[in-house]
């Protein structure tokens, strides 16, 4: 009887919309049909795309602590009410609170003069008004910097992508030690300062900022980003003068400690309230551009999972909360918060999804979650296969939802969106919203509500 029902329901599947593996439970035939209405919705809906152009434009970069990542609070919070959600609420945390100042000046003082795009990482002490000039010693890596003495000189780490990778984000982590490690370890051998070449594929001439970090104990020396065209000439013009000094002067500090807020909104599940599923991104961004990509999208494409769900009248089996994360650039504050106020209040989250890779064309989800979460995820590979999310990758997850692992069987799942693109603005001055693509962006958000409602039918 049961095989024979599951035959039938096989038979269905496959004469309607898509072949699925028989499980009990599920049922692909409607589950298709919601998926291709949420991507209806989503494709002729501009609602999420002038939400992103009002963060972008009229609230702009939204650095930690700054009036701007107030009002990015206080308007998502507004957006969201506005929504008809069961709840909406904010999480207090404390963040850090550095500010930029003037824009850094950076010249190669050679036997000529050569201004280059240079611009403070975050957290990095400023140089004072006069600036700073020494001598300059290139390295690769944190390993050639320990066979170099550089007591008194500015330590310039060169090591670029390595644009073999096919996903910039590997290209990115075989990269960025020199940026997060490389002033504690240049100081650490007497150095005066640092330039790191910035964390991008292309030859640009704007600089990538993104935080370093200190260590108690290691002096703290001023640390900014170099352009990599500005990282491709100075290496040449070392090799022709090994003598020559590179200035730099920026009055970035970092100030006491700032309140501000996660912000939150929930549509509360019909049959199994308890089991929570996340979709987010982080609120807050560097200072320099508009943090369209990283990661105004994110968090767009979160609320608009919220909104999709309403506008269709899907009420979830289990509670879906969209959550805008505060301080994942230079602390990630938000992610520990969120995670110890979940502990605190036993709440039981069985999966939580990230966005923030970028507002590109989406390619799947990469998966953190035990065999068995792995294995029903892919149960779902035909249903999402349609709409191009073809990487149902093991392994996966975000920096902000990271602090949730371990919490009962959270599986995290990081949104997989192509990655060629984004490191042309990561971090930058033309992190814009000319940069984001409607579709694109809106892909990106069916693509979530989907996976979101998937597990909002059959737990995970
Ligand atoms: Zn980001």
């Amino acid at each position: 009887m049961q095989l024979k029902l599951k035959l039938r329901n096989l038979a269905i599947a496959a004469a309607t919309v898509v072949a699925m593996p028989a499980m009990a439970q599920q049922n692909p035939a409607s589950d298709s049909l919601t998926i291709r209405k949420i991507y209806d919705n989503a494709l002729t809906s501009y609602e999420s795309y002038e939400n992103l152009r009002y963060l972008t434009k009229n609230i702009g970069a939204r650095l930690s602590g700054s009036p701007q990542a107030a009002a990015a609070v206080d308007w998502t919070k507004k957006v969201m009410e506005g929504m008809g959600l069961d709840r909406v609420y904010v999480q207090e945390v404390m963040v850090p609170h550095w500010v930029r100042g003037e824009k850094e000046v950076g010249r190669i003082e050679g036997k000529r003069k050569h201004e280059v795009a240079i611009a403070a990482l975050g957290s990095s002490i400023g140089t004072g008004k006069k600036g700073l000039k020494a001598e300059v010693v290139e390295v690769h890596s944190l390993e050639e910097l320990k066979t170099k003495d550089v007591k008194g000189k500015i330590v310039f780490f060169n090591r670029p992508f390595d644009n073999k990778h096919i996903q910039t984000g590997a290209a990115y982590g075989g990269a960025v030690d020199q940026r997060g490690a490389g002033p504690v370890a240049a100081a650490k051998q007497g150095a005066v300062g640092v330039i790191v070449r910035s964390m991008t594929n292309d030859y640009q001439n704007v600089a990538h900022t993104g935080n370093t970090k200190y260590q108690d104990g290691v002096a703290k020396i001023p640390a900014a980003a170099i352009s990599t065209n500005g990282a491709e000439f100075l290496s040449k013009m070392l090799k022709e003068d090994a003598k020559l000094k590179f200035f730099m002067r920026m009055n970035c500090e970092t100030l006491p400690d700032a309140l501000s807020y996660n912000v939150i909104g929930e549509i509360k599940g019909t049959e199994k309230p308890d089991e929570i599923i996340v979709v987010g991104g982080h609120l807050d961004s560097w200072d320099l551009g508009e943090g369209a990509h990283d990661d105004g999208t994110g968090c767009m494409q979160s609320i608009e999972v919220l909104r999709l769900f309403k506008a269709m009248g899907i009420k979830p089996k289990r509670t879906i909360r969209a959550v805008m994360y505060m301080n994942e650039e230079n602390g990630l504050r938000g992610g520990l918060k969120y995670a110890e106020l979940a502990k605190k209040n036993n709440e039981n989250h069985i999966a939580a999804i990230e966005s923030d890779a970028g507002g590109f064309t989406p390619r799947g989800f990469g998966i953190d979650g035990n065999d068995s979460q792995y294995a029903k995820a892919l149960t779902w590979k035909n249903l999402l296969a349609p709409y191009g999310l073809h990487d149902l990758t093991r392994g996966g997850g975000g920096a902000d939802i990271g602090p949730l692992k371990g919490q009962g069987t959270v599986a995290l799942i990081g949104f997989r969106p192509d990655s060629q693109r984004y490191f042309d603005y990561h971090h930058t001055i033309i992190d814009t919203f000319e940069q984001v693509n409607r579709r694109e962006m809106q892909l990106g958000a069916a693509s979530m509500a989907s996976l979101v409602y998937l597990i909002s039918e059959y737990g995970l």
